[in-house]
Parts: structure tokens; C-alpha cells; sequence
């Protein structure tokens, strides 16, 4: 197998599709025979978490010497209890909670394993060249992705987040990474501006610069989306074991949805044979999703609002484009078409069959921040489980699934994104009213009121100082990374 770009016909097997985290031409790289090849999903159901991750991975990525160790080496004691997603109940919802790693966000699992995919694939191809690392993050990416890549050999990393786009948790954890091959940067601007930029970067750095290579951990990289197959997987093979369902029958995933990664790991698990339902797109206030799966158009001509859920906030959805590919039947020539009218107007329409192929996988829902808020203390209140703001959207959105048309009585499971101490004023002032003092103080409140422990890693945080104060206008990043690249390093300023 080999992988193509969405936008033409340059290919590249998985080792340099990793590597190269995004196509020469700008498209994003995709296996066009997926559904044809077979998989044996029935035994990676059968296998425990780490054992399905080798075996979804060695699948998608099959030029891996060592799948093996790889996921030993990525997962190996990384999360609460060596579960990287524990299934539980809330009333008659299933949440999946995918926030027990390094960082507390569902990034973790995916951002575990993608510095050991890139150090394999530079030895491998042999490659003498230092990797750099381009990041742009809504929040939860950057953290995720410094965790991954500090210190680690060959490799450096740069992330630029929106500047006050982030909670001040998620900032606080990124500002205080350390390491001698980090950098992080705050841009005056929204989160599309930071994805636009980082784009823009890799074209006119031409992939590689100053003896570097450019790379991605955004999932606009393979190697990003690959491993997050794993928890759909898992919780399907927990229902089956619990007795919850019988194996072969339907299951349908709600997920918080902003770059659209998460819930397209959800389609090509359906492509692979495990038996999904249907895949809910959960959005924020910055629904443009929900109203492209709902009517075809795809229209990024809209106010960009700053919610609780800011990971979500996002009017370019980057992964949309893989979709594009998958559901108009691999014609890139027409991919290439709709990307470029998004980029000139702002705005395309897909064909007919596009869309009808789309609503045959998806359905979409949207939650508004006072939505959020209610459904925050609702289920608090009714079955004393504590939402962050992102999965209180999937938890909303799940709400309005049930009284619909496209639902059919099947299981469905909550995607939860993030651990609510990360985001602990917009859940203290749902759940209590108020929220007062700093979010440290607000961290302690929600302790206290609901007795649930603080990860370590965001305790933590209170001692830590902030090493990375740079911040930059949207129109400066290229000359930003031109400068790290061409002064030749990382060493602080
Ligand atoms: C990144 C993120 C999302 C959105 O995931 P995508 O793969 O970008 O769609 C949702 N919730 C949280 C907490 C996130 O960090």
C-alpha cells in the first residue's frame, strides 16, 4: 500500500508520509484503497488496548520495522493505571474517557506515540537532518505534542497558540514546558490564523530549510490520526465484554469536534469493519460543520466566537479534507477544486453524492455556550459525573441525537475530550454559580465541592515559572520559524 495527497496523485509510503506530515502540494495524505484492504477486526477486538494499538498501527503504517516496541515504548505506564480508555457509565450515556494520559486531554494518545513514529522513520530512511517540529494548537495539541517531543533526540519543536484563545490552564502548561529543544509562541490572532500560518510555513520553507526538516504534529499528520483508531476499538471491545452488546451490532460515538481528527479515526474504524453506527459531530458555537454535514456547503464566512470550549473553536477544519477524499470516491482533482475555493471565497458546495456519502456516515449537532453551561450541571447534578466543557458539548448534542430522525436505538458512547480541571472556572461556575479567585484557587473549589482529585500534572503547575514569553503577530510566524531555523537553534533568548 502506499499513501497519496488528497489534492494529486505524489505518493508516498508511511514512513515518509510521517515524516513529511503534510504533501508537497499542500493535500494531506490518505490510503485510497483503505476500505478495500482487509482487517481482521474481530481479532483486534480480542487483543488488549496496547495489543490493538501494534496492530491498527502496523495496518496504517505498514513501512514500521517495530510496531511492536514502538507502542510498548509510547503507552508503557503513560496513563492512570495502564488504561489508555476506560469506559464509564453516566445515566444511559457511555463516556469514554480519553483524558487519563501525561497531559490530561485526549491528544495524549495519539501525541504518545507520534515522537516514536518520527525518530523510527529518520532512522529508517535514514536521515541525518534535525526534524522541526511545527505546532499550532487550539490548546490541547501544544501541550500534548511538548510533552511528546521535549529532549528527544533529532528533533525540535515549535507551537504557537492563540494568544488569550487558550484557558489559562492550557496556557499554563505549555508556557512552563521545559526542555532544550522547545519553543512556544502566542499569536495575535485566532486559531485558524495559527493553522494558516504554520501552512504557509511549510510551503515557503519548502518542507525543509537551513538543513532542517519541517514536520507536523497536527493532525493533519498520518501519524497523528493513525493511533487514535485505538479507543474506538476499546470501548467497543469493553461493551462486548461487559454483555452491554453482542458482537457485530452497532455502536454509535458522539465526538467533540473541532480539526476534525477525532471523529474521522471513527470512519476509517468503520471502513476497517468494526461495526460504528453512526458518527455524531458534536460542534460549538462555531458550528461550521454541523451545518456542512447538514446541507452541503462548507461557508467559513462567519464570526469566530471565543467559547468555554476553545478547542473546538475552529472555522477551518483541517481533516475535513481526508473526508472530502474518501467520500467523493478519491477524485483529488475535485478536492483540489474545493480547497481552493475555500481558500479564495471562503466558501464551496459539494456534489450531491459527496453529501449523500457523507449523511450516509454522519450526523451533527451543535451546542451554544449556554447549552454547555446547563448540560455542565445537569449531569452533575443527576448522575454526579464532572464534564469538562468539550464533552458537555457531545453530552448536549447527544440530547438532541436521541430525538432524531437519524437515531436507531443503538448504544451510544460519549467521546470525553478533556479532564474538566482544565478548564476549571467555566465548570465551577456551572456546577456552583461563581467562580472565583485564580484558576488555581477555582481548581481547589471544584476539589472540594466534588471530591474528585486534581491530575498531578495540572497541580503541578502552580510552582512551575513561565519560561516562554514571546508573542508575535499572525503575519510574522514563517519569519518566526525562518529565524530559529537559520540561527541554528532552540537556546533560549
Ligand atoms: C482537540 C480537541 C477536540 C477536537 O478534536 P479534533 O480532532 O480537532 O476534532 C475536542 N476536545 C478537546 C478537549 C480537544 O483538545
Amino acid at each position: 500500500m502506499y499513501y497519496q495527497s488528497t489534492r494529486s496523485d505524489i505518493k508516498a509510503n508511511s514512513l515518509e508520509a510521517v515524516l513529511n506530515g503534510i504533501a508537497p502540494d499542500g493535500g494531506l495524505y490518505v490510503d485510497a484503497a483503505l476500505a478495500e484492504r482487509s482487517f481482521d477486526w474481530e481479532k483486534c477486538l480480542s487483543l488488549d488496548e496496547l495489543g490493538m494499538a501494534e496492530m491498527l498501527l502496523q495496518f496504517l503504517l505498514p513501512d514500521f520495522d517495530d510496531m511492536a516496541e514502538l507502542t510498548f515504548r509510547a503507552y508503557r505506564n503513560k496513563f492512570e493505571n495502564n488504561r489508555i480508555s476506560p469506559l464509564v457509565k453516566c445515566g444511559d450515556a457511555l463516556v469514554l474517557e480519553l483524558f487519563h494520559g501525561p497531559t490530561s486531554a485526549f491528544k495524549d494518545v495519539a501525541l504518545s506515540m507520534l515522537p516514536q513514529l518520527i525518530t523510527a522513520a529518520r532512522r529508517q530512511l535514514d536521515i541525518k537532518e534535525e526534524t522541526v517540529i511545527l505546532t499550532a494548537t487550539s490548546g490541547d495539541t501544544g501541550k500534548a505534542a511538548l510533552e511528546g517531543f521535549h529532549d528527544v533526540e533529532g528533533s525540535g519543536i515549535i507551537v504557537f497558540y492563540p494568544d488569550g484563545g487558550v484557558s489559562p490552564i492550557q496556557r499554563a502548561q505549555m508556557v512552563t514546558q521545559e526542555g532544550r529543544n522547545v519553543r512556544v509562541c502566542a499569536v495575535r490572532g485566532n486559531f485558524d490564523d495559527c493553522q494558516r500560518g504554520v501552512k504557509e510555513a511549510f510551503s515557503a520553507l519548502t518542507g525543509h530549510s537551513h538543513g532542517k526538516r519541517l514536520s507536523s504534529a497536527n493532525s493533519i499528520n498520518i501519524g497523528r490520526l493513525a493511533p487514535q483508531l485505538i479507543y474506538y476499538f476499546s470501548a467497543y471491545a469493553q461493551l462486548v465484554r461487559d454483555g452491554a452488546i453482542l458482537m457485530g451490532a452497532p455502536v454509535d460515538y458522539i465526538v467533540p469536534t473541532g480539526n476534525f481528527g477525532d471523529i474521522l479515526a471513527g470512519l476509517y474504524c468503520k471502513l476497517l469493519g468494526l461495526p460504528v453506527g453512526r458518527l455524531v459531530c458534536a460542534a460549538n458555537e462555531n458550528n461550521v460543520l454541523y451545518d456542512f454535514i447538514s446541507t452541503g456547503t462548507y461557508d467559513a464566512r462567519r464570526n469566530f466566537s471565543r467559547t468555554s470550549s476553545p478547542s473546538m473553536d475552529i472555522l477551518v477544519s483541517s481533516n475535513l479534507e481526508r473526508l472530502l477524499f474518501l467520500a467523493s470516491g478519491g477524485r483529488a482533482d475535485a478536492v483540489s477544486g474545493w480547497m481552493d475555493a475555500l481558500k479564495k471565497d471562503g466558501v464551496y458546495t459539494v456534489d450531491a453524492r459527496t453529501h449523500e456519502q457523507i449523511r450516509s456516515w454522519f450526523s451533527a449537532g451543535y451546542a451554544d455556550e449556554a447549552a454547555t453551561r446547563r448540560t455542565i450541571a445537569r449531569v452533575w447534578g443527576e448522575c454526579c459525573y464532572l464534564c469538562d466543557p468539550h464533552t458537555a458539548v457531545a453530552m448536549s448534542v447527544l440530547d438532541d441525537y436521541r430525538h432524531s430522525r437519524d437515531y436507531s436505538g443503538a448504544p451510544c458512547v460519549v467521546l470525553s475530550t478533556a479532564s474538566p480541571y482544565k478548564f476549571p472556572a467555566a465548570v465551577l461556575s456551572a456546577i456552583s454559580g461563581e467562580a472565583e479567585g485564580d484558576e488555581f484557587a477555582q481548581m481547589d473549589a471544584l476539589h472540594e465541592l466534588t471530591g474528585l482529585p486534581i491530575p498531578g500534572n495540572l497541580a503541578g503547575l502552580r510552582d512551575k515559572a513561565p519560561l516562554h514569553t514571546d508573542v508575535i503577530d499572525k503575519g510574522d510566524i514563517i519569519r518566526y520559524v525562518d529565524e530559529i531555523l537559520s540561527s541554528g537553534g532552540f537556546e533560549k533568548r
